[in-house]
């Protein structure tokens, strides 16, 4: 037996917590009966849940890792009709959608899943999933730079936590190694661009305990199983 909302969103139906609201909305049916109880416990072998009177399927979690290639779009549709990772992907039955997003102008590592649990697990501020990325920027990565990395940039939307640095190359046009653990819109780049270091190319290559590899860019690939056990 399990609770209603973990099933809806091993499901994924949604996020856990927008499970939450479709029972306490009265939109969640158990054998046909409305259920708006939070902790109501379900066996999902026998009984049949549906959403908004349609049944839900128990699916099997997928996890695919994807090289993103720049100019695509890493959400499901585009209002302005650009493309769009989704298009990347395997035609499978799942429903999948990406974890986190990474800007039009960025490649690499972005993973896909149906497990709304997970999604939301690895999302969520308080888990501090570690994302590496390679940063191309215009001009050299002094000293002052990298210590104001490491402590914390003053951004508009506040200081961003303690940054590690690897600073691989120096030169007109440097590149270094960049591992945060928060996830704000365009960080990366806000970060060096308030250093004074444009942004020339970003790519993620790991998140959390997943690297990225030798995928090629445009390719993916499903998760092997000790990667899904490190990310569980
Ligand atoms: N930081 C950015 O600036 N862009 C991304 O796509 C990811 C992190």
């Amino acid at each position: 037996m399990e609770r209603l909302q973990k099933i809806l969103a091993h499901a994924g139906v949604a996020s856990r917590r927008k499970c939450e609201s479709l029972i306490i909305d009265g939109r969640v049916s158990v054998d046909g009966v409305t259920v708006t109880d939070l902790g109501y416990k379900v066996d999902p072998a026998r009984q049949v849940i549906a959403v908004d009177g349609k049944p839900i399927r128990l699916e099997a979690k997928v996890l695919i890792l994807l090289n993103k290639p720049t100019a695509y779009v890493s959400t499901v549709n585009d209002p302005e009709g650009r493309r769009t990772v989704m298009s990347l992907l395997p035609k499978i039955e799942e429903r999948l959608y990406p974890i986190g997003r990474l800007d039009y102008d960025t490649s690499g590592l972005l993973l896909f899943t149906n497990d709304g649990a997970l999604t939301e697990r690895l999302l969520h501020p308080s888990h501090h999933v570690d994302k590496v990325y390679r940063v191309t920027v215009e001009g050299r990565v002094n000293k002052e730079a990298r210590q104001l990395l490491q402590q914390g940039v003053e951004l508009e939307d506040g200081l961003t936590a303690p940054a590690i640095v690897e600073v691989l190359r120096q030169g007109e046009e440097s590149v270094v190694h960049l591992t945060i653990h928060e996830g704000r819109n365009r960080q990366v780049r806000r970060m060096f661009e308030a250093l004074g270091l444009p942004v020339k190319r970003l790519k993620r290559i790991a998140f959390g305990p997943i690297a990225l590899g030798h995928l090629k860019t445009g390719e993916w690939r499903l998760l092997e199983p000790d990667e899904w056990k490190a990310l569980y």
